[in-house]
């Protein structure tokens, strides 16, 4: 049996597809078959050439680390999920979009999500289906993976494992709490999951900012209680005097950067009451830089970064989806929907960086 796998081979190059042998399940792996697969913004750096500076493998770099899946088949002495649930071909499953190495000290520590051996996916190298833009994903011996229940549809469970993840563990590591004030920057997939995590959290306002009334207006449907467009409140000055007046001169407790610009950063402490945290997600491109008063952070507002989450997060996430959704239009993520063979295609539409794009979220279907 043969597999599709789309391989960035150059940066500013179109995906190449290409096919591979199925391995064989070594005891204690699985084999999905593929569902679908999230274009999250780093799929989208490294389609742009913004990763330049990590070098890609001489057969090129193997795509797509977001998605969900069901079962194809299951290697020897695998019956259960993580969790000890039983496990049969055909069940839908989410699974850790981490592969970390387990040896190096960060994953010694239980932080897999900051590992430092993260191998690049090379194409051609065992077990072949190591991207979920492909037909197939392999997950090793031991890998975490959790039956998903039918009640959440493909396109809620799609984005789950990168974006819902990364988002909520930003939440838990500001220690985000009932009561508080939450800033969302950027209204896109991200943002808008941020804001319903938020309000399920019990905060008591969250201001959600973006530039797209459409996006702006879906972040209400999430949970907004106050949005701000960028282009009526087009400067820092105006956009932090906004969020001192709707926190009633509190200032915020949480600021989540989830757009990707660096400038946000001195932006978002200055929105900050004293004691706030600032998580950085967006900003995964290296070489950015901001300037900042480093004097403000003795009122004791933190700056931290999130990246990814731990594996144990993923089952209650899958309770998140369901005691919302009856709530939130986590449907509505997922903006656009294209086959595996128009990955090229998706691409484009889904670029964010004009600012233009409706698109909140895109898959790919095999
Ligand atoms: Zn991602
Ligand atoms: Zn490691």
């Amino acid at each position: 049996m043969k597999g599709r796998v789309v391989v960035c081979k150059e940066y500013n190059k179109p995906f190449v597809i290409e096919e591979f042998e199925v391995p064989a399940l070594e005891p204690g792996a699985i084999l999905l078959k593929m569902v679908q697969s999230g274009i999250c913004g780093s799929d989208l750096h490294y389609w742009r050439g913004d990763q330049v500076n990590s070098p890609l493998p001489p057969t090129g770099r193997v795509m797509g680390h977001e998605g969900y899946g069901v079962v194809h088949s299951l290697g020897r002495e695998v019956s259960t999920d993580s969790l000890g649930a039983p496990l049969h071909e055909g069940d839908r499953v989410v699974y850790t979009a981490i592969f970390p190495c387990n040896h190096c000290h960060m994953c010694l520590k239980g932080a897999t999500n900051l590992c430092v051996n993260r191998p690049v996916p090379a194409a051609g190298e065992y077990p072949y289906f190591t991207g979920t833009y492909a037909d197939y994903l392999y997950l090793p011996p031991g890998h975490p993976v959790f039956g998903a229940p039918d009640s959440i549809p493909d396109e809620v469970l799609a984005p789950l494992n990168c974006a819902m993840g990364t988002v909520t563990q930003g939440l838990i590591s500001a220690s985000a709490h009932q009561g508080q004030s939450v800033v969302i920057q950027g209204a896109g997939g991200l943002g808008l999951t941020a804001t319903a995590v938020a309000k399920d959290m019990g905060a008591d306002q969250v201001i959600v900012l973006d530039r797209l009334e459409n996006r702006l207006q879906l972040a209400e449907e999430f949970g907004a209680d106050h949005t701000i467009n960028i282009e009526e409140f087009n400067t820092p000055e105006a956009r932090i005097g906004r969020i001192w007046e709707l926190t009633r001169g509190r200032g915020a407790d949480i600021v989540m950067e989830l757009a990707g610009r660096a400038e946000l950063l001195a932006e978002g402490i200055e929105m900050l009451g004293n004691g706030g945290t600032f998580v950085e997600i967006g900003d995964i491109v290296p070489g950015r830089t901001v300037e900042i008063d480093p004097s403000t952070l003795l009122k004791g507002k933190r700056i931290i970064g999130s990246l990814m989450y731990p594996a144990h997060l993923l089952p209650s996430i899958l309770d998140f989806l369901e005691r919302n959704q009856d709530k939130r239009p986590f449907h509505k993520i997922v903006s656009h929907k294209f086959k595996l063979e128009d990955v090229n295609e998706a691409f484009p539409k889904a670029e964010w960086q004009a600012r233009q794009t409706d698109v909140t979220r895109a898959v790919l279907v095999p």
